[in-house]
């Protein structure tokens, strides 16, 4: 041991010693690997989104093993010049963090209602939503303020529409939601270890104390939310660091106090995942990703008290029915929404959940749910920028205006388009046939609709 802390001290100079020293403690020998393996170049992976039907990245891919849309690459692009990236067809996803749609296969039926307490910025979201597809829903949440939008961002561009974002505490959701959950997922925030040959931050904000204070509010966080799973339901928890105090040991409390079984995980020996005593960790010398942790308890069945939900008295009623049959007509399943009215907003959310979602809108602060679909404007009515983005899209209901690549940046930049040969009036602007958002012919210039806040800003 003596002589791998030697080597790894040299190799690592940037690594915090403390951190060194507790790897070795809890790993033995093996720490010299891990502690080699972080100081070497992370490794990019994607996730396709069904919108796409093609890769077409101009490099090498590799599969990542245990998620069929996963995608190693062989150098890292400038995603922000890719018109697709910012159409959602793709997320910049870290490898280890997709083995969630194992533990999905494994334990959750596609028809159920899964929280993602602490969601964003979304990756781990968007899977979610992409293994439920309109069987399910998902309530993904953030309580930090500042990153609540990027997560909804990222929701609305992956355009599945079958997912409430929400900003509130886990005591909000324990004491409001009791028993609502089917599955819910606590990737927590964590000492980020997981992170370190990725993010500088990470190494310069760790220290033991940080470990301690992290593996309590972990504690917290679980304890206040726990009440929102149903008996029976699936804890899926997840960290992106190696200690054993925020993973192995809040997993024992875990299934100790609150009353939980730890379950097992399949997963081919090949993919280089280590199993410990409770939960799989990825470590980025044995599997090729950062450094994960993931465990799945079952809560235990014994308290049979059904969840109340009451339908809101007053649900709010379609302000200009006479606009229905038009916005039908911009969707491929027009009967599997609910459509809702806010204001001048018409928003779509699954018809399959309607009393669920609007008895939440009285309980939790929705930022969006499903997707926007109209607004009024003038004695009309005009789609939302979320239509153009979700995957029920009918495409046909507009003109299509394909771009080049240089003109799809522009218009992500919000430049107003000079373009001859375009339709007067509203149009859809797609990219290699997939949908961009929308904007208006005026005759002499076409304006751009595309929402400011998502704008590209430096290229
Ligand atoms: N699941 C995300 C993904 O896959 O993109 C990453 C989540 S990150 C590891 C942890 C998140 O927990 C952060 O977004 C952070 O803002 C949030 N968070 C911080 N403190 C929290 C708390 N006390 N309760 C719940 N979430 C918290």
């Amino acid at each position: 041991m003596q002589k791998n802390m030697y080597l790894c001290k040299k190799f690592v100079s940037m690594l915090p010693v403390e951190f060194i020293e507790s790897m070795h403690q809890q790993m033995g020998n093996e720490a010299g690997k891990l502690i080699q393996a972080l100081e070497t170049e992370p490794v990019t992976s994607i996730r396709l989104n069904s919108k796409l039907d093609v890769l077409t990245f101009p490099c090498d891919t590799d599969e990542v093993p245990w998620h069929v849309d996963g995608y190693y690459l062989s150098e890292r692009p400038q995603f922000t010049l890719d018109p697709l990236f910012h159409a959602g067809c793709y997320y910049v996803q870290e490898a280890s963090s997709m083995f969630i749609q194992q533990v999905l296969e494994q334990y959750v039926d596609p028809a159920s209602v899964v929280l993602d307490l602490c969601a964003a910025p979304g990756g781990k979201s968007t899977l979610i939503s992409e293994y439920l597809g309109s069987e399910g829903l998902l309530i993904s949440n953030e309580v930090v303020r500042q990153r609540v939008f990027i997560l909804s961002e990222n929701i609305q561009k992956w355009g599945n529409g079958n997912t409430v974002v929400t900003h509130n505490t886990p005591t909000e959701f324990g004491e409001r939601c009791r028993h609502i959950f089917d599955c819910m997922l606590v990737d927590a925030p964590c000492s980020g270890e997981g992170m370190f040959r990725k993010d500088e931050q990470a190494r310069n904000e760790w220290s033991p104390r940080a470990v301690k204070q992290c593996a309590e509010r972990q504690r917290r966080i679980l304890m206040d939310v726990w009440d929102a799973l149903k008996p029976g339901g699936i804890l899926i928890y997840s960290t992106c660091t190696f200690n054993d105090e925020e993973n192995e040991k809040n997993v024992e409390w875990m299934a100790e106090t609150l009353g939980a079984d730890v379950m097992p995980i399949d997963y081919d020996p090949s993919w280089g995942i280590t199993e410990g005593n409770y939960g799989y960790h990825f470590y980025p010398h044995k599997a090729k990703g950062e450094g994960f942790y993931v465990c799945a308890l079952r809560k235990y069945d014994d308290e049979l008290n059904p969840a109340k939900i009451k339908t809101p008295k007053n649900p709010p009623a379609m302000q200009h029915p006479e606009y229905m049959p038009v916005m039908r007509n911009w969707l491929q399943h027009p009967d599997s929404w609910a459509i809702r009215y806010s204001d001048r907003f018409a928003t779509a959310y699954p018809l399959k959940y309607k009393e669920l979602i609007d008895w939440m809108s009285t309980q939790l602060t929705c930022i969006s749910t499903g997707f926007g679909l109209g607004e009024e404007r003038g004695r009309g009515i005009a789609p939302q920028h979320c239509l153009s983005m979700t995957k029920d899209l009918r495409k046909e209901a507009f003109p299509n205006v394909p771009l080049t690549r240089d003109q799809a940046l522009s218009y992500l930049r919000t430049e107003a388009l000079l373009l001859a040969g375009v339709p007067l009036g509203l149009v859809l602007l797609t990219y290699e046939g997939v949908p961009l958002g929308f904007a208006k012919n005026v005759g002499n210039r076409l304006n751009n609709l595309y929402p400011n806040e998502w704008r590209i800003r430096h290229l």
